[in-house]
């Protein structure tokens, strides 16, 4: 995977005296530093985890997104001088204000890492976990970052329509369940990931079934998941999305052993700090306001990718990264800083 298109190490890179520093190491920071870098400004990559890719390596499955081009990508940046500083979480291990003292420009790209809850009964009971945790848990054992294996036995329930849904169920079979099912609350026509997914889902032995919503996680007294109670749904009315709402079909519950449940409710925007702070906006959904230039509301702070859009896709992430390092670029060269609605 390509992030810097526009140099070579061998090439005449001028030297700005500028300093960048990036906030993510997914699709949307590699982007500009791929950029950043060929303008010939100093950058730094901030990232929590212990690679470089953010879910370029720790989210999406290896038969979706090899890893081997991500790394060869990643290798290139470095060659050209961009510097990552990794296990390193901004507002944890390092303090936000800091990199805005030390450097010209910082641009957020830290994604969304928190995912939602189901808010029903049950849900701390151990063996119910939120898939976004498991995949990226399931990734740093698998590429020797972690000890912590999550094996999976029997039937695991997926709960969800998206990506990280339908890449929860393979995973779940590669830690070793042996039966998964995917609970999705509409029809397939309205999920997230599309007809295709859920038909190769199927194609593949997982059991889908839709138009089902759980209600409860049940467990022993030892705490631990034991079944998953469920309502059958109909479509009902559009709602604000544009899809019908999921409505409960009365006296249809039903309940089912699980021994693990993978909750694939979405994801949330993770500013690297919390409310307002630093003086810069955060939308009602948690993502960043920025303006057409990807400008949030202080001075010298950019951000880009999902923090910015909520969860979509590598193509737009990586897109808006590469358009916000021209609109860094262009602030470091004039100082302006004007809205542009
Ligand atoms: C399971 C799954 C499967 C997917 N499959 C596909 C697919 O097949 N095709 C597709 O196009 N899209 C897919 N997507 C969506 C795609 O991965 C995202 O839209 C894209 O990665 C977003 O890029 P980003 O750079 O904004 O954020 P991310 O890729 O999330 O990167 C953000 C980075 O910020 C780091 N970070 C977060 N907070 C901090 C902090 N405080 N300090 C330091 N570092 C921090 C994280 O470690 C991470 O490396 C999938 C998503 C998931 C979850």
């Amino acid at each position: 995977m390509k992030f810097a298109r526009r140099c070579r190490p061998e090439d005449q890179i001028p030297v700005t005296g500028k300093k960048v520093a990036i906030i993510g190491a997914g699709p949307a920071g590699l982007g500009a530093a791929g950029e950043l870098v060929c303008y010939g400004h100093e950058v730094h990559v901030y990232d929590m985890l212990p690679e470089p890719g953010g879910l370029l390596i720790f989210g999406i499955p290896e038969f979706r997104i090899p890893k081997e081009g991500v790394r060869k990508g990643i290798r290139e940046l470095i060659d050209l001088g961009v510097i990552f500083h990794l296990n390193t979480k901004v507002g944890k291990d390092i303090d936000f204000e800091d990199l805005v003292n030390e450097f010209d420009a910082v641009l957020i790209a830290t994604g969304t890492w928190k995912s939602r809850r189901l808010k029903i009964p049950g849900e701390n009971l151990k063996g119910v976990y939120h898939a976004l945790e498991f995949i990226v848990d399931y990734h740093l054992h698998k590429y020797g970052y972690s000890d912590k294996e999550v094996k999976l036995k029997n039937r695991v329930i997926v709960i969800g329509g998206g990506l990280t849904a339908v890449d929860a169920c393979y995973l779940a079979r590669d830690a070793g369940a042996e039966e998964i099912y995917l609970f999705y609350r509409r029809t397939r026509e309205f999920a997230p990931a599309g007809v295709r997914e859920f038909n190769k889902l199927e194609e593949n032995g997982f059991k889908v079934q839709e138009l089902t919503q759980p209600i409860e996680f049940g467990g022993d007294e030892s705490g631990t998941l034991k079944y998953v109670k469920a309502i059958r749904m109909r479509l009902g009315e559009k709602d604000s999305s544009g899809r019908p709402k999921p409505v409960p079909i009365e006296n249809s519950e039903f309940t089912i052993e699980a021994s693990a449940v993978l909750v694939a409710a979405g994801e949330i925007a993770t500013p690297p700090f919390i409310d307002q702070k630093y003086g810069i906006e955060i939308t009602k959904w948690n993502t960043i306001k920025t303006d057409k230039e990807y400008k949030t509301t202080r001075k010298g702070v950019f951000a880009a990718g999902d923090v910015v859009s909520g969860p979509s896709l590598i193509g737009p992430a990586l897109a808006s990264g590469k358009k916000a390092a021209l609109a860094i670029h262009k602030y470091l060269q004039t100082g302006q800083w004007n809205w542009v609605e």
